[in-house]
């Protein structure tokens, strides 16, 4: 254990509903160190637990995005971060870490009020996420080298991995804190400062956590927040000029703006990390159903199905066909869906009404074109004014369904049987996303038959989400091709240089 929090039992003896009706949340933008306030609008930030407000978010523009990336080249220019020594930058790093440990109730009542998401989950996921991900890029920072490749004669080259500059980070709401340490440690580990804009849902915990980077020993302008609109913010951030390397993680028409906005402007290197539509092919020789079932569940089923490796479509051979869907519709029925701030509640509100409406759409278009309802299919009032939709399994949904290819984004997955491995391929890997697979087979060759012929980024057999710091995350086609966790981020927030000496005579 890399000195992660992890789930204490005074976390669930912790009054959360009476800890929300005390918290005070602060939107206002993070630059130079302080929060800030601003002219200009301001958005309203809606609970997904109960349609409240939780607060007017100020709604920075170009302005904010300048000043911040003023002074983070400043801090390029001038400062002390890019020139400390990569041990001292992962001791700030490590006393960040520390801090948002110490911080882990406000910080997980922040994301759970933000995006309806399991208090539970806010707590052990969330917070576990950041921290341990802080916590390895600190102690990574100073077993980095370069290299020095012998090119013979008189002459020397050395190779050297150098900070990129200026990055900005735009953050999606499903994992709010999780993902910015995945992004935010290895860039300023690296040495570079970073700009963040969080998503328009879960500005808050973002705020506070970086907040206290600064308060842990950060220079103030090596790492800033700018809340805003993403069309606004957002693109600010992809057309600036002064800004080196973007990585945005989001849906696939988010990546591609930020793609376009970069070409329009200074060329700045873009790294997506998209959407997803994964598959579990589930064949008749698997060892356990029972075993692959509980895996699907949490697939299809965990943080309300928003998850860019969530697996909402699920191919099984038709020799086991109804006996998946019956262990299947059992682990469904463990679930709970209440209020996020019940301890127990599996299932918590879905994030945005857009994804409401969704689900229940597409759940009504996989019926009209024959899916069945095995389980939920509809909205559930778990507490008043919030968004709720059960679980949902469709079987013998249509191959050309919405819920068989494209990413809902809630707690719906779609089934249909298939005959043989060619269909089986064929069918998950129609969507032209390409996160991940999950296959559940007893045979070698079945595995590696599946494996070698995807075209995802990453491939489980007979696990579903196995899942570490040093292993690479991310997809390819339409789910992107960034990377987070292990080295390959390097190569998003460094640039490599050769300098080559050639001795003169003594
Ligand atoms: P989103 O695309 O709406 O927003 C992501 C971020 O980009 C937000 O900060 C948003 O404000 C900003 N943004 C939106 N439009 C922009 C524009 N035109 N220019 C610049 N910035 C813009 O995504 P979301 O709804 O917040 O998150 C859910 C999506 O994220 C899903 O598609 C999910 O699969 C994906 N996701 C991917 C990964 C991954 O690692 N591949 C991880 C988590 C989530």
């Amino acid at each position: 254990m890399d000195g992660a929090v992890e789930m204490v039992d005074t976390d669930s003896a912790i009054d959360w509903k009476a800890m929300a009706e005390k918290v005070t949340p602060d939107a206002r933008p993070l630059v130079h160190g302080q929060r800030i306030d601003v002219g200009g609008g301001t958005f309203d930030l809606l609970s997904p637990r109960d349609g409240s407000l939780l607060c007017a978010v100020p709604a920075c523009g170009e302005a904010e995005v300048n000043d911040a990336v003023a002074y983070a080249r400043a801090e390029q220019r001038l400062g002390d971060w890019p020139r400390r020594s990569p041990r001292g930058r992962g001791e700030v790093l490590a006393a960040w870490a520390d801090a948002i440990e110490a911080e882990r109730v406000e910080l997980a009542l922040l994301i759970s009020l933000e995006t309806g998401k399991p208090i539970r989950d806010a707590v052990g996921i969330d917070l576990r996420g950041v921290v341990r991900a802080v916590r390895w890029y600190a102690a990574l920072a100073d077993k980095l080298h370069g290299d020095h490749p012998d090119v013979g004669g008189d002459d020397v080259a050395l190779v050297s991995r150098e900070p990129v500059g200026v990055v900005g980070i735009l953050t999606p709401w499903n994992f709010p804190l999780a993902l910015l340490g995945y992004d935010v440690a290895p860039a300023l580990m690296l040495g570079n400062s970073v700009v963040v804009k969080p998503s328009e849902q879960a500005p808050l915990s973002v705020l506070r956590c970086c907040e206290l980077a600064v308060q842990a020993g950060l220079p103030r302008d090596a790492l800033s927040v700018v809340p805003g609109l993403g069309r606004v913010a957002g693109q600010a951030i992809g057309r600036h000029p002064d800004i080196d390397s973007v990585a945005v993680t989001g849906s696939s028409a988010t990546g591609r703006a930020v793609i376009r906005a970069s070409g329009e402007s200074n060329g700045k290197r873009v790294w997506p990390e998209l959407g997803g539509k994964s598959a579990a092919v589930v064949f008749k020789d698997v060892r356990d159903i029972g075993e692959a079932a509980r895996a699907v569940a949490w697939g299809a089923y965990f943080n309300q199905g928003e998850m860019c490796t969530g697996c909402s479509r699920l191919l099984v051979e038709r020799e086991v066909y109804a006996e998946f869907m019956d262990a299947l519709g059992t682990e469904i029925d463990k679930l709970r869906v209440g209020d996020p701030l019940d301890w127990e509640t599996s299932v918590g509100a879905l994030t945005t009404e857009h994804q409401l409406r969704d689900a229940q759409l597409a759940t009504e278009e996989a019926v009209a074109g024959g899916g069945r309802v095995l389980r939920g299919g509809e909205t559930v009032a778990a507490v008043a004014g919030g968004r709720y939709f059960a679980p949902t399994l469709l079987a013998d949904a249509p191959e050309s369904s919405r819920v068989f290819t494209e990413e809902v984004f809630a707690p719906v997955a779609a089934a249909r049987p298939f005959d043989d491995v060619d269909e089986a391929l064929r069918v998950a890997f129609s969507s032209g996303y390409g996160m991940g697979v999950s296959v559940w087979t007893s045979s070698m060759d079945t595995a590696f038959r599946v494996t070698r012929a995807v075209k995802a980024g990453i491939a489980w057999v007979n696990c579903f989400e196995g899942d570490d710091l040093t292993v690479p995350v991310g997809g390819v086609g339409r789910s992107g091709y960034g990377r987070t966790k292990g080295t390959a981020v390097l190569d998003k927030y460094s640039d490599v240089k050769t300098t080559w000496v050639r001795l003169g005579d003594r």
